[in-house]
């Protein structure tokens, strides 16, 4: 069989921290496994994080408007973006399996790997118009999202003080990763790891081992097909009538994003659903 390739993209400052034991224990198993594993560490890289003019090397097509956007595709197209970019870009090409490695920050991922985020996921590199969701750019590759968080896990339930897990998952996993193609697995969380027995963080540590021995038979999320849409400007990218219509009987939404007005399906971003087909 063909070697694989994981590409980890970790972002802390501190080799001592529990995000680096979390990336050493994936680079360790997946090594053992036979990967060839692949660690951006965006701190150590110093990896930039601002998405400027600076990235597009040569003349701008409309130096008087600088639209990040337009300006990166181009380059991408052209072969003249910044190398640190460029460099990321292969990696992932590499990859059949990505995981981000990070601290939860303000309910979200640390501004470097936001960076990293909007500067290697350029426009005709990570997607385009007619490569969304179902038919996108990295449909043959997995990705996963691998965090810490300060808070308990009873804090980000529905009935916590934080509210439901499953909706700042949303916009990184459905509005990045699914948009981009890619397979989501479920992620893996690492619940307040500074105020846990040490006994507790080696067990969470021993289960993401446990894990990963298996990661590439693992049944991705389920998002609403792309299918269900029309996907034209006339249709203005809403679901089919005949759809809506159908869905109207169900007791929850299709997802966290797609929810219809009705209750979320419990768990859309943290697990994967047994009822999919696929
Ligand atoms: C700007 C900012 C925003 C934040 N926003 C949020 C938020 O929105 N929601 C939220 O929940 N939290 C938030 N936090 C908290 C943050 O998510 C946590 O501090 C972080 O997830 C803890 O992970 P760590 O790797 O830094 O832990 P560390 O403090 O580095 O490690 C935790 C413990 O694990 C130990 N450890 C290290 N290696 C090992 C090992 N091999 N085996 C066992 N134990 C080990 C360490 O010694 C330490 O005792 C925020 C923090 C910041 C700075």
């Amino acid at each position: 069989m063909a070697q694989k390739t994981a590409l980890i993209v970790y972002a802390h400052q501190s080799p001592a921290s529990f995000n680096a034991a979390a990336r050493d224990v994936a680079v360790q198993e997946l090594t053992e496994q036979g990967y060839k594993v692949i660690v951006s560490d965006l701190y150590a890289m110093n990896f930039t994080a601002i998405a400027t003019q600076d990235d597009i090397i040569g003349d701008l097509k409309k130096p008087e408007h600088f639209r990040y956007g337009e300006e990166s595709m181009h380059a991408w197209k052209e072969g003249r973006l910044r190398d640190d970019i460029v460099a990321e870009q292969r990696k992932i090409k590499e990859a059949d399996l990505v995981i981000f490695q990070f601290p939860m920050y303000w309910f979200s991922v640390p501004a470097i790997l936001k960076g990293w985020i909007d500067r290697v996921l350029t426009h005709g590199f990570a997607y385009s118009l007619d490569k969304l969701y179902d038919n996108g750019i990295f449909t043959d590759k997995k990705a996963i999202l691998s965090f810490t968080t300060g808070a308990m896990h009873t804090m980000f339930q529905p009935d916590g003080v934080h509210g439901d897990i499953n909706i700042p998952l949303w916009p990184l996993q459905s509005g990045i990763l699914r948009f981009c193609g890619f397979q989501v697995l479920a992620p893996q969380i690492f619940w307040s790891v500074a105020h846990c027995p040490p006994s507790v963080r080696t067990t969470m540590l021993e289960g993401w081992r446990a894990r990963l021995k298996g990661v590439l038979a693992e049944k991705p999320l389920t998002f609403a097909p792309s299918e269900l849409f029309d996907l034209s400007f006339q249709g203005g990218f809403m679901l089919k009538p005949k759809v809506r219509e159908e869905l109207k009987l169900q007791p929850y939404g299709i997802t966290v994003g797609h929810h219809l007005g009705k209750a979320l399906p419990p768990d859309n971003q943290t697990k994967a659903q047994p009822t999919d087909g696929k």
